[in-house]
């Protein structure tokens, strides 16, 4: 069975992974994550793109394991903080758990109408012939005027999507797993890489 190194020790991105690629019809194909290999070690992000960043972690991680490797990086853009926190989502107001971070965002923008967001997410996929892709996706959205829900994680309750007049968090795997933006690069993704591996 050919191998797919995925180069992430986040267990919800992870589970939505393993599930899009099930959805898609990818079961033949090992998945294999830092954790399985007890690889401890970890990149530092440093780079002031998602491009960048997946780069980094993609080929940190494919420098260890030299097989097919697929890394990402995503966050969330506000309009009302100007696209912040962007490729910083992950340490955006540390301070704070999601929770207390989703009610913050909430409180500043108690008083705006300019409620446009987006999920960005940029797949690196180091391919079998040590050759490097990339794939985006993206999810239009609204910050919602309160947290809601508790499915997915991060800022899923307050990501609102419009159509539906309801949340990430509220909608769910059934939802996320199709349309989110990691669902979006994930299927670029299938539809161009399943022969590189
Ligand atoms: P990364 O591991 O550097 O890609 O960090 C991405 C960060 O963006 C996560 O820790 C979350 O804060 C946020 N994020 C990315 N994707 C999602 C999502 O699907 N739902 C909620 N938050 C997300």
């Amino acid at each position: 069975m050919k191998k797919l190194f995925i180069a992430s020790s986040n267990a919800h991105k992870l589970e939505e992974i393993r599930d899009i690629l099930n959805r898609n019809g990818i079961s033949d194909i090992e998945i294999v994550c830092p954790k399985d290999l007890d690889i401890k070690e970890e990149p530092v992000e440093d780079g002031s793109t998602f491009e960048e960043n997946a780069y980094i972690k993609a080929s940190f991680y494919h420098d260890i394991v030299n097989y097919p490797t697929i890394a990402d990086d995503s966050g969330i853009c506000i309009d009302f903080f100007d696209g912040k926190p962007g490729i910083h989502s992950a340490r955006f107001m540390p301070e704070l758990d999601y929770p207390e971070r989703n009610a913050r965002i909430v409180e500043m923008m108690k008083d705006t109408d300019n409620r446009g967001a987006c999920f960005v997410d940029v797949l690196c996929f180091i391919d079998k012939d040590n050759k490097i892709n990339y794939y985006k996706g993206v999810n239009e959205g609204e910050i919602a005027r309160k947290p809601a829900g508790v499915k997915g994680f991060g800022y899923d309750p307050i990501f609102l999507i419009p159509e539906y007049g309801m949340t990430e968090a509220e909608l769910g795997e059934d939802y996320k797993n199709e349309y989110s933006h990691r669902a979006k690069a994930l299927k670029g993704w299938i539809v161009d890489a399943t022969d590189k591996l």
